[in-house]
């Protein structure tokens, strides 16, 4: 079981901020920004390189969630940044596809 999996068990504890039936959102346990809040799909996809094509509905329901998910944060109007980490040069720590969602400041491009 991925570490996003026992959070969506709740065998783990997590700020919940949105949940459905196929995706969970949770603030980030280390966040880089004013809002930053990591949405996942509920059933585990290791990472956005391993998605297949039956994986399509929810990809698109997990990007088509995180306006309306930044808009309950707050930052709607101010803007924010959806981020995929992907493997070892993305940064992809937890191999659990997770989209970050970072607002509440404004973020430099490009990444460092
Ligand atoms: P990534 O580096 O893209 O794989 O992102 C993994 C993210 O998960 C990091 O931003 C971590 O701070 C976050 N994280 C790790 N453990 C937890 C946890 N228990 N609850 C919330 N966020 C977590």
């Amino acid at each position: 079981m991925t570490l996003f999996e026992k959070i969506v068990a709740r065998q783990i504890p997590a700020d919940i901020v949105y949940e459905d039936d196929l995706v969970l959102a949770f603030r980030d346990i280390n966040p880089q920004a004013p809002v930053h809040i990591l949405l996942v799909p509920k059933r585990a996809i290791p990472r956005i390189g391993d998605a297949a094509s039956s994986d399509q509905s929810t990809l698109g329901h997990l990007l088509a969630k995180a306006p309306e998910i930044a808009r309950r944060a707050g930052v709607g109007d101010t803007g924010y940044r959806l981020v995929i980490n992907n493997g070892r040069d993305g940064g992809e720590t937890v191999p659990h596809l997770h989209c970050h969602i970072l607002g509440g400041r404004p973020l430099s491009w490009p990444p460092g």
